[in-house]
């Protein structure tokens, strides 16, 4: 499928630089090198710390790159075997300084073409492989959660909370987290994204956490609030205000329709009921092996969203001085609706 690049983009080679392009099309997972692409090559330029893994990993024909033999003229070589002229690049993660020491270097090359998100796009339908390690990955997070109900008591910081959901984690077979655990509690949670701090954990405090697990590369994404304690008339109001908006995205989520159409239906429901300013950010992204993926549940999006596509759906209410809620799922998008990989509790918990 990657060859069809060559076509859709009327180039006559292309450079693949972002290292989860690198993997998703060459299986090499170290993430450090370049992959050249032409209709008569494909290879992987990589240094002598990874060259034995590249080639047990990939199929490409691993060159290694060192001080006698560099990587522009290994790139040169090829270029210049293959006549290209017209040559594709990832201009959404290489830095421009990069960029013009390319351009320096390769004067061979007489157009050099942006390739946008066109390498991403081949990421966004799902093998069976993807989706199984996925699901294990979201199994992983849920396990470490339910563990944490016995744990969280007031008196415990947020970074003791952080740090014991990571640990549980990666003791049930996370290789790693899929992003920075957000833990928030109190007032700290009106923030979407705050990061764990020395707060104490206090009776009535809201504690948002937001996590997940990376297996074989692969990113799960789940959130869940709780309180502690009683939760008061407010915090209850929120809470199933945000619930219900939750549920009728995922009602509405499913094969050919636009992003922009399932996030309208959660973002209606949390603004007819007052609190359309509390809920600034997207309803829900795609995920693999990065955290934030396209297409999303956004108001942008117009891109449909098709079988096979893996999402969240995570609206949210941030009431600053009070408190915020956020609950996140995420799904797979399959012919006839979705599937969703999380089981864990959305009632309140109140521990
Ligand atoms: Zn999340
Ligand atoms: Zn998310």
């Amino acid at each position: 499928m990657y060859r069809q690049i060559l076509e859709q983009a009327k180039v006559d080679a292309y450079l693949v630089t972002d290292p989860m392009n690198m993997r998703y099309i060459s299986g090499f997972r170290g993430g450090e090198g370049v992959l050249y692409i032409s209709p008569s090559r494909k290879v992987l330029v990589t240094d002598s710390r990874y060259t034995e893994q590249a080639g047990k990993e990939s199929d490409f024909t691993v060159i290694e790159e060192n001080a006698g033999h560099k990587r522009f003229v290994i790139l040169a070589e090829c270029i210049d075997a293959d006549k290209a002229e017209v040559v594709g690049f990832e201009d959404a993660s290489m830095r421009v300084n990069e960029f013009n020491a390319m351009k320096e270097a390769l004067p061979q090359v007489k157009n050099w073409v942006a390739l946008g998100g066109k390498l991403d796009f081949l990421r966004r339908i799902k093998t069976p492989e993807e989706i199984e390690i996925m699901q294990k990955a979201t199994a992983i997070s849920e396990a470490a959660l339910t563990s944490l109900l016995d744990f969280i008591k007031p008196g415990l910081t947020e970074l003791e909370i952080a740090a014991e959901l990571e640990y549980q984690m990666k003791k049930r077979g996370a290789n790693d987290l899929a992003f920075n655990t957000i833990v928030a509690s109190g007032i700290h949670s009106s923030m979407p994204h705050a990061i764990p701090s020395e707060k104490k954990i206090e009776n009535g405090d809201f504690i948002t956490m937001d996590f997940g697990a990376k297996v074989n590369g692969y990113c799960s994404d789940m959130t869940r609030t709780i309180v502690v304690g009683k939760a008061s008339e407010k915090q209850k109001e929120i809470y199933n205000l945000v619930l219900k908006a939750q549920l009728a995205g995922l009602a509405a989520a499913g094969p050919n329709v636009k992003g922009k159409d399932v996030d309208a239906v959660s973002r209606n429901i949390i603004r007819e009921a007052g609190y359309g300013e509390y809920f600034g950010h997207g309803l829900g992204h795609s995920v693999g092996l990065f955290i934030h993926e396209n297409p999303r549940f956004s108001p942008a999006e117009e891109d449909i969203i098709l079988p096979g596509y893996i999402e969240t759906v995570e609206p949210g209410v941030y009431v600053p001085g009070f408190g915020g809620v956020r609950i996140e799922d995420m799904i797979l998008i399959t012919e006839d609706g979705y599937r969703n990989f999380n089981h864990f509790e959305k009632n309140l918990i109140e521990l």
